[in-house]
């Protein structure tokens, strides 16, 4: 809270609209997005809208929908489904096993990054000093290339996708 205080926008942009990139257009399948308007009685309205409709980028015939009712809608059918012994265990198991491979995932990652990262520097030392045989360039491209790839994994782990629309 104190953090949204600081920055409304992050507020409105992540919480405001709890569908933002899990609904998807049933006539053109594009993403549906967050909308809101204010009327002549300063009243906002918010509601979901077609990305298609909303860029007019293609011609789409669905209407928007107002938010409140479809996120009703949504969440008390995921309730039905998920309130029931057999899928909340289901869900526990799958999130502990998530849980189980980024404790045991990550810290081996930003070893091997580290060592990457050694690696790299101890080519560039030797090139300097003019050790440099034809095996110095593949090998030192087959470190950067994993370099790559660990930050890649690393940052799959730490980034925090925010909702774009
Ligand atoms: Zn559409």
């Amino acid at each position: 809270m104190e953090k949204n205080r600081k920055a409304p926008a992050r507020h409105k942009v992540v919480e405001d609209y709890l569908l933002t990139m899990k609904l998807f257009c049933g006539y053109c399948g594009t993403y549906i997005c967050g909308e809101s308007g204010t009327s002549h009685t300063s009243k906002i309205y918010r509601y979901y809208k077609c990305v298609s409709v909303k860029k007019k980028r293609a011609s789409c015939k669905k209407k928007s929908v107002k938010k409140d009712w479809l996120e009703d809608l949504v969440v008390n059918e995921t309730m039905k489904i998920v309130m029931d012994d057999k899928a909340i265990e289901a869900i526990v198991s799958m999130v502990m096993d998530l849980q189980d491979r980024e404790n045991t995932n990550l810290p081996l990652y930003e070893q091997q990054l580290q060592e990457a990262n050694t690696g790299i520097q101890n080519m560039l030392n030797a090139i300097q000093q003019g050790i440099l045989t034809k095996s110095t360039k593949s090998r030192l491209e087959e470190l950067e290339a994993a370099k790559e790839d660990l930050e890649v994994r690393l940052a799959m782990y730490t980034s925090n996708p925010t909702a774009k629309c």
